[in-house]
């Protein structure tokens, strides 16, 4: 795997003043948020794009929540978002919408999945192993609800899981709770 690392920038940002660096591996190119006194065990949170959630503010979901939490909470307690390009747990944008569309029919996220064609998650965590080692990070404190994602970064040691608590809205009721009930999230 051949990665090209960018150099650091500076990004004042609502939520506070952060450092950033870009990851390109293949066509995908992943970006690291952090605070200049990174915390010797810092909160981490792993993000995949969600373009609908982040950046339209969609309310199919809990990404840009998510997102917000994560950053505010980084800039408080010095800590790191590691935004990874895998839209649409790793489907890409086109099925992402497609299985939308399948959902608008009645499926539920993972279902609308299934018949797609693919798992109901296709991301992928080796480049947070590859980025956190980058870092010189050899432990953090990972801020997540998916106790799935634990056990899908290797190499580092996760002393503590810190949950995201997150208000639920009339959209995305049935979707966190597919989350909850089908996907082992702790929410
Ligand atoms: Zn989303």
């Amino acid at each position: 795997m051949h990665i090209k690392i960018s150099e650091v920038a500076n990004l004042p940002s609502r939520f506070g003043d952060f450092k950033v660096k870009a990851f390109k591996e293949g066509q995908k190119e992943h970006l690291v948020i952090y605070t200049d006194n990174l915390s010797e065990v810092p909160t981490v949170r792993v993000h995949s794009e969600c373009l609908t959630g982040d950046a339209i503010g969609s309310l199919k979901c809990d990404c840009r929540d998510q997102l917000e939490f994560a950053l505010s909470l980084a800039s408080k307690n010095n800590g790191m978002v590691i935004y990874l390009r895998q839209e649409g747990r790793n489907i890409g944008l086109l099925n992402k919408i497609n299985a939308y569309a399948l959902q608008d029919k009645g499926f539920n996220t993972i279902e609308a999945n299934h018949q797609l064609g693919f798992r109901a998650d296709e991301r992928t965590y080796e480049m947070v192993t590859y980025i956190l080692h980058h870092f010189g990070i050899k432990k953090i404190k990972l801020l997540t609800n998916n106790p799935d994602k634990i056990n899908s970064i290797s190499d580092i040691e996760i002393v503590e899981r810190v949950p995201i608590i997150m208000a639920s809205n009339k959209h995305n009721e049935a979707y966190l709770n597919t989350k909850k009930d089908e996907m082992g999230h702790l929410i």
